[in-house]
């Protein structure tokens, strides 16, 4: 693999499963860049901040210590010497984290961040596969492959709630498939880098599909 393949669309559709699948299978990098979003909401919290409060929330995001791995086999984020891995996908964050990332200079750091890894993990492993809502379409531009999974909402309701079932985390698939819904309203009508497919992205619906037959699928078109 040569470069960058864009992995965006909504949550619930398989994005990182996949993705992260890809990158093992391509002996590729793994960046997940909703985690570092995550990670600074968790941060912003801790601080006491209102997450509506762009201005705190900006120097929040400035001075916090945030670190992502970019091994598939093994994700890690850690803010300083912890490990935040799990409680960034409590559903504290993850009904804070769409304000948090409206904000356009909070959005400006996290791309910077994200093109450094891009272009590290290329130099040092070929290549990178990297997971979001606006890398096909702001962060990498020019990644060689761009992917846009969707799902129709009861599928990725049922999967996120699969998801934290596994993880242990308590949801209802009728809690999930409204968490999905506001997510997705909020994601994709914000001012700065909404949720919406590259030109010229593939186009994945995988309400039908398992995860498997999505990966076969895109290997063929890497490997093509
Ligand atoms: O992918 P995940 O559900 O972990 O992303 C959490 C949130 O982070 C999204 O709902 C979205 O608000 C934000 N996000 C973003 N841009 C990205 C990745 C995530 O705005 N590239």
């Amino acid at each position: 693999l040569r470069g960058v393949v864009a992995m965006d669309g909504p949550s619930g559709t398989g994005k990182s499963t996949v993705a992260r699948r890809l990158a093992g299978a391509l002996g590729a990098g793994y960046l997940d860049t909703g985690a570092m979003y995550r990670a600074i909401t968790l941060a912003v919290l801790r601080a006491g901040v209102d997450p509506a409060d762009s201005a705190a929330v900006l120097r929040v995001a400035e001075a916090a210590d945030l670190h992502i791995g970019t091994d598939p086999r093994h994700a890690s984020v850690h803010l300083g010497a912890e490990d935040v891995a799990a409680e960034i996908r409590g559903q504290r964050v993850t009904l804070a984290v769409s304000a948090v990332s409206a904000v356009p200079r909070v959005r400006d750091l996290l791309v910077a961040r994200q093109r450094q890894i891009i272009n590290e993990a290329g130099a040092r492993l070929g290549g990178i596969v990297v997971e979001g809502r606006d890398i096909g379409t702001v962060v990498a531009p020019d990644a060689g492959l761009k992917v846009y999974l969707t799902a129709s909402a009861a599928a990725r309701a049922a999967r996120r709630t699969a998801q934290d079932s596994a993880e242990g985390r308590k949801s209802t698939v009728d809690a999930t498939l409204a968490d999905v819904q506001r997510r997705d309203r909020l994601d994709s009508t914000r001012a700065v880098s909404p949720l919406r497919p590259a030109e010229d992205a593939v186009e994945v619906d995988t309400t039908e599909l398992d995860i498997t037959g999505v990966l076969d699928h895109l290997l063929a078109i890497v490997r093509d």
